[in-house]
């Protein structure tokens, strides 16, 4: 296959998953927008076709083994199983935190969307690639959880995309050898909720490199961590 034609965007309902939504619609890939509210997901796809940009909805929520089963099960259906999978949904739930004084059990949801949530699409999804030896997973990441240059706070958040980069490392090792390539991206500062409304940064350039590397052409990087298109210090 010489170029992506479908893709799953988590997180799909507002801020850089939906900005990743709007430009790969715009390079004219199929796209599946998922939400985990459906009425959130369908107003984003309602602001798309206004756009002129007709995308697909599906609902996921990606703490639910279930629920990514019921999408991997439509995607195969609906797109032949996608060609890409951008893992964007997360949560931030310790701002205000530490390490020393944060709640395991805030640890725990965190780790339940922002690492097993992509660990659950890729266990789900990754499969179809490899049979039609065609692939690009990204995982967005950020730079709270680069080693080099660790600092404190936001304490689950921060181990959770640790983590991310790890997974990420592996599976492209592990998928290595067809045209699969497995990567991870920072969107720096980006004004969205999460990022609040002081960011530099508009939600479409934070998805700029999450869909430039969804969009690479075979032979291009895998198991990289990238920002502004270009390498990122673990
Ligand atoms: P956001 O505006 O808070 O959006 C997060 C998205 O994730 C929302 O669509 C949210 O859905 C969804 N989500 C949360 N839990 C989910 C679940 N269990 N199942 C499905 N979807 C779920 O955040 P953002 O700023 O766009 O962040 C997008 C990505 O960029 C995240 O991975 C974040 O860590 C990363 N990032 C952001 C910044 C920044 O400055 N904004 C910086 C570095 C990295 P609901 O609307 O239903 O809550």
């Amino acid at each position: 296959m010489a170029e992506a034609r479908s893709a799953v965007v988590t997180g799909g309902n507002k801020g850089v998953g939906l900005g990743a939504c709007r430009l790969l619609a715009r390079a004219g890939v199929r796209v599946a927008l998922t939400a985990r509210d459906p009425d959130r997901g369908a107003a984003s796809r309602r602001t798309l076709a206004k756009e002129g940009l007709d995308v697909l909805f599906h609902p996921l929520d990606v703490t639910d083994g279930e629920s990514v089963a019921r999408l991997a099960e439509w995607a195969q259906k609906e797109l032949g199983g996608p060609d890409i999978l951008i893992n964007n949904a997360a949560i931030l739930l310790d701002r205000e935190r530490l390490g020393l004084d944060v709640g395991i059990d805030s640890v725990r949801e965190t780790m339940e969307t922002n690492l097993y949530g992509p660990l659950r699409l890729c266990q789900a999804l990754a499969p179809g690639m490899k049979r039609r030896r065609y692939g690009r997973i990204v995982n967005v990441s950020s730079w709270f959880g680069g080693l080099e240059g660790m600092e404190g706070g936001y304490p689950g958040y921060r181990i959770s995309k640790t983590c991310l980069n790890a997974l990420t490392c592996i599976l492209a090792a592990e998928l290595r050898g067809g045209d699969i390539l497995v990567n991870a991206a920072c969107p720096g500062w980006v004004r969205t909720d999460m990022g609040g409304r002081s960011a530099p940064r508009s939600p479409e350039e934070g998805a700029d490199t999450p869909v430039w590397l969804a969009l690479l052409p075979k032979g291009g990087p895998t198991g990289g961590f990238f920002q502004d298109r270009k390498p990122h210090p673990w």
